[in-house]
Formats: C-alpha cells, sequence, structure tokens
C-alpha cells in the first residue's frame, strides 16, 4: 500500500466556518441585486442572485446555500408564496425577507411562515450585513447536520446530498450508511455497527447487504476521489478526504 501523498494537506471535512456563507438572493430591483451583491461579496461571502420565486425554487433543489434573502414583492409568485413552498417541503434554510410594506400585518405573515429575520425596505445595506452575520451564526447552529467532507456536501436536515455541487442520487439505505461514516472519518465502522444503526429498516439486514451499500457508494464517489477503504475481517473508514492536485511542492507553510 503505498500512499502518495506525503506533505500535510488540510483536512476539508468540517461544518462550514461560520465566517462567510453562500447566499441565494431573489430579488427583481436589479440596482437593489447589485448593491447587496457588492455589500455581500465585500463580507466575504460566494452570492447568487435570482430575479423571480420559480427560478428561486429551482436553484435551491439544485445547489446548497446557507442563507436567503428573499424580496417579498416578486413577478410571479411572491416572496411569501417561495418561503410557504420550501417550508412545506421541510426546507429549513435561514430566510430574511424584504419587504416595501410596512404593514406589520406582512412582517408577522412573513415570520409565521417561518422567516428568520426581516427588513423593511429602504433599508442601510450595512444594516442588512449585519443581520446576515447574525443569521449566519444562528442557522449554522441550527444546520450543524451539514458536512461537508472534499466535494461532499450533506445535509440532514434537508436530507440531501451535493458532490461538485451537484445533487447526489442516494438511495436511502446508501445514504444512511454514507451518514454513519461521515460521522466516523478516520474511524472504522464494523458492519454490526452498520447493521445495529440501520435496525429500523423492516427487512432483516445482513453483512452482505453492507457490502452491497458500500460498493454503490463506492461507485458513486471515488470518481470524485472520496474513498472508503475496507479494514479486512471488520468493517469500513471513510478516509479524510485529500484533493489529489495537492503535491508536496505545493504545500509551504
Ligand atoms: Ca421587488
Amino acid at each position: 500500500m503505498s500512499d502518495p501523498i506525503t506533505a500535510e494537506v488540510q483536512p476539508k471535512t468540517a461544518v462550514q466556518e461560520a465566517s462567510s456563507a453562500r447566499l441565494l438572493i431573489v430579488e427583481d430591483d436589479s440596482s437593489l441585486t447589485a448593491g447587496l451583491t457588492r455589500a455581500l461579496t465585500l463580507d466575504g461571502h460566494e452570492v447568487a442572485c435570482v430575479a423571480n420565486g420559480e427560478l428561486a425554487l429551482e436553484r435551491l433543489q439544485a445547489t446548497a446555500f446557507d442563507l436567503m434573502v428573499l424580496d417579498v414583492g416578486l413577478p410571479g409568485i411572491d416572496g411569501f408564496e417561495v418561503l410557504r413552498r420550501l417550508r412545506a417541503i421541510g426546507q429549513r434554510i435561514p430566510v430574511l425577507i424584504l419587504t416595501a410594506r410596512d404593514a406589520i400585518g406582512d412582517r408577522v405573515h412573513g415570520l409565521d411562515l417561518g422567516a428568520d429575520d426581516y427588513m423593511v425596505k429602504p433599508f442601510a445595506i450595512p444594516e442588512l450585513s449585519a443581520r446576515v452575520r447574525a443569521l449566519i451564526r444562528r442557522g449554522l447552529v441550527d444546520h450543524s447536520t451539514r458536512a461537508v467532507h472534499g466535494p461532499l456536501e450533506f445535509d440532514t436536515v434537508a436530507r440531501r446530498t451535493f458532490l461538485n455541487d451537484e445533487p447526489l442520487e442516494l438511495a436511502a439505505r446508501e445514504w444512511a450508511v454514507l451518514q454513519i461514516l461521515l460521522e466516523h472519518v478516520e474511524k472504522v465502522v464494523s458492519k454490526d455497527t452498520f447493521i445495529e444503526s440501520l435496525t429500523h429498516w423492516t427487512e432483516d439486514l445482513s453483512a452482505n447487504a453492507i457490502e452491497v451499500y458500500i460498493s454503490r457508494l463506492r461507485a458513486k464517489l471515488e470518481p470524485a476521489g472520496i474513498r472508503i477503504r475496507t479494514v479486512r475481517g471488520f468493517g469500513y473508514m471513510l478516509e479524510e478526504y485529500r484533493p489529489a492536485a495537492a503535491a508536496p511542492t505545493s504545500v509551504v507553510r
């Protein structure tokens, strides 16, 4: 067994840093969108923008975001409806709504629908930045079940997985096996542990079945450099993710 990685590399398995986040801005006013994008990018966030509710729902299906800034007054379905649909499918992404309507009823309606905060237009962008930071801090506590392992993102709240930012299709048991592996990175998990953890499934589960799920997971994950090692006679171990590109000469400290 030769390991080509000789230099120390930065393991990427971690719940995301609280200081920056991936934000989705849903706003049809292009000058406001430009201002928000500039300010939030300067704050260190990754920002994506869409101008209507349908596109927002599509983007949220395809990509994991940490927070959404959602305008209420949108062409087509409005922000309240976007929020209602998200919460109806169990999407718990933190949402800050923007409303031009100062009516207290609107704010209450937004919060009742599951918004985490709101701002009334017009507002000062630095105040929005501060509220976004506060929501991220709160949001990441709530979302501590989101794990990142190299190019793999795994969200136990939304029950979704992304590989290289693309949704990764996993059968329910593959998902459960992967979750256990992610909770034990660089630690050997015995086949018995898998079987015990999956006993809420109705059928009996054999060691052979675990092998099948592992082999399916390998087929999906190994092309992206994520390795599940067999520990003969005992079980499996998800290896720490090491980017293939990390050559010894490129690591300088
Ligand atoms: Ca608007």
